[in-house]
């Protein structure tokens, strides 16, 4: 079969698929001399959605060295994040630096064409091979080595030989696909749609670049600022609703920004840039992130509801761990089971870790307790730690993230603190849902 390839040089890696993933484990193995051919089937700079980045991505980008490119990029600082009811009558934002268990004091905001450019331009930088345009089609994996069939730009099927292969190919979920281990999530049969909007209001000051999260009963919207007058906003809905809905997605998006005063009162004076889009095909993991000699980061190992940003952060944590693992297993000349077993563990717990956060975002007590913190043995800390992207912290955070599953629980049946309703309430004056002025951890604004 081979033989009707053209056969290419043998790499160490093959990485498929150069969003922020596939660049950042390209550019770990790069930095360390490995011989890496990133395949991606696009042509950058091209958009990409997921724009709201967490702090604890900046130790990923110091030690990848793109830390100074991006603080001289486009990009927007962000500091913090606002959760709210869409009827206006409750909100909370969460300042980062002032977690007590968080050590990344901010983040960024991203418009991902130049983020994701500049990575892969950084990978390029530390000497990995980049082909754009290349689609990869196939995967055979031996005890040997790993052989990828991709289709390039003159439309000839090529075939390349490496010693691993790491799939991070984001949605496509190449080599999932092709083992059938993709698990779609029972419940959250989720879809958005979302565009790039001029003149959406925003807060005063610093808070003005948080990401900014408003619930309705049963969808959600973000409004990510990412320019000086550039904001990404995006609804997240059922997708058995939209498909029964006889409105097109401009319609849908806008019906739901009117029913929410708060909406309605930051998207006023909005005015779309380009087109909206739609995405399906949410919230899904594969039955097992490894395979012979492969390791799938990113979206490639599973795809989590936006809702909480995880999304870049946990592929580039990933495409670090990932090249760590085949950098060990290069030095001792062969595959190490224990180093690929331990590979799956974390990026497991930490795949569930978010997957059960999630999971609670869609039930009112979460959001009860979510929105009306309460300084109680630091568990506004805790909370903000983990919007921050702290996933692995010690022993003082886990217990208290216990705890608070425990407070959800018990919020069901006895409220705790006030229940919350989704339903329109009495106007409000003028400057009644103003955030106060000084930055607490987590600060409460009821109207
Ligand atoms: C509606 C929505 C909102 C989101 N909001 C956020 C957010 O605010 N913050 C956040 O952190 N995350 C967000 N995400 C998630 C985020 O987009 C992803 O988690 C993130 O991009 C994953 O990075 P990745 O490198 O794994 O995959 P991707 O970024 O998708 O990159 C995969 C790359 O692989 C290439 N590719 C695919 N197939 C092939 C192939 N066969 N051959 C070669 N190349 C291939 C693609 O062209 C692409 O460049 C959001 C996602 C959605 C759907």
């Amino acid at each position: 079969m081979l033989q009707r390839f053209r056969m290419n040089g043998e790499y160490d890696v093959v990485v498929i698929g150069c969003g922020p993933g596939g660049s950042s484990a390209a550019t770990f193995l790069a930095r360390t001399g490995k011989r890496v051919l990133v395949l991606e089937k696009g042509f950058f700079p091209r958009f990409h959605i997921g724009e709201s980045l967490l702090p604890y991505n900046t130790p990923i980008f110091r030690e990848m060295g793109v830390l100074p490119k991006l603080q001289q990029g486009p990009f927007v600082r962000k500091f913090g994040a606002q959760f709210e009811l869409g009827n206006g009558s409750l909100r909370t934002r969460f300042v980062f630096r002032h977690g007590r268990f968080n050590c990344e004091p901010e983040a960024i905001q991203v418009e991902r064409a130049a983020f994701d450019h500049l990575l892969m331009r950084h990978a390029r930088d530390c000497g990995a091979e980049i082909r754009e345009g290349w689609t990869a089609m196939k995967t055979v994996s031996s005890p040997e080595g790993v052989t990828v069939e991709a289709r390039g730009p003159d439309g000839q099927i090529h075939a390349f030989q490496c010693a691993y292969l790491i799939d991070a190919s984001g949605r496509t979920n190449l080599t999932g696909n092709q083992e059938n281990l993709r698990e779609m999530h029972p419940q959250w049969k989720k879809m958005s749609i979302f565009g790039h909007f001029e003149n959406v209001a925003r807060a005063p000051g610093e808070a003005g670049s948080d990401t900014v999260i408003v619930r309705l009963e049963n969808k959600w919207f973000w409004l990510i600022p990412i320019g000086e007058n550039k904001t990404s906003a995006g609804l997240v809905m059922d997708k058995a609703e939209f498909s029964a809905a006889t409105d097109d997605p401009a319609e849908i998006f806008q019906k739901w920004v009117d029913a929410s005063p708060r909406l309605k009162e930051m998207m006023a004076g909005a005015r779309l840039v380009g087109s909206l889009q739609t995405t399906t095909d949410f919230s899904y993991y594969n039955r097992s992130f490894i395979g012979e000699r492969l390791l799938r980061v990113g979206d490639a190992a599973g795809f989590l509801d936006p809702i909480f940003s995880s999304g870049v952060y946990l592929a580039m944590w990933s495409g670090r761990l990932a090249a760590g693992v085949i950098e060990k297993s290069l030095l001792r000349g062969r595959p190490l089971p224990r180093l690929f077993a331990g590979y799956e563990k974390r990026l497991r717990k930490a795949f569930l870790f978010y997957w059960r956060v999630v999971d609670n975002y869609y039930t009112t007590p979460f959001m009860e307790l979510f929105l009306q913190p309460r300084d109680h043995y630091d568990l506004p800390s805790a909370v903000n730690a983990v919007l921050a992207g702290q996933i692995e912290g010690g022993w003082q955070l886990r217990w208290r993230l216990r705890y608070f599953w425990l407070l959800v629980k018990l919020q069901k049946r006895w409220p705790l603190v006030p229940r919350i309703s989704f339903a329109p309430q009495p106007r409000r004056r003028a400057n009644d849902t103003e955030l106060p002025r000084q930055d607490t951890m987590a600060q409460t604004v009821k109207s």
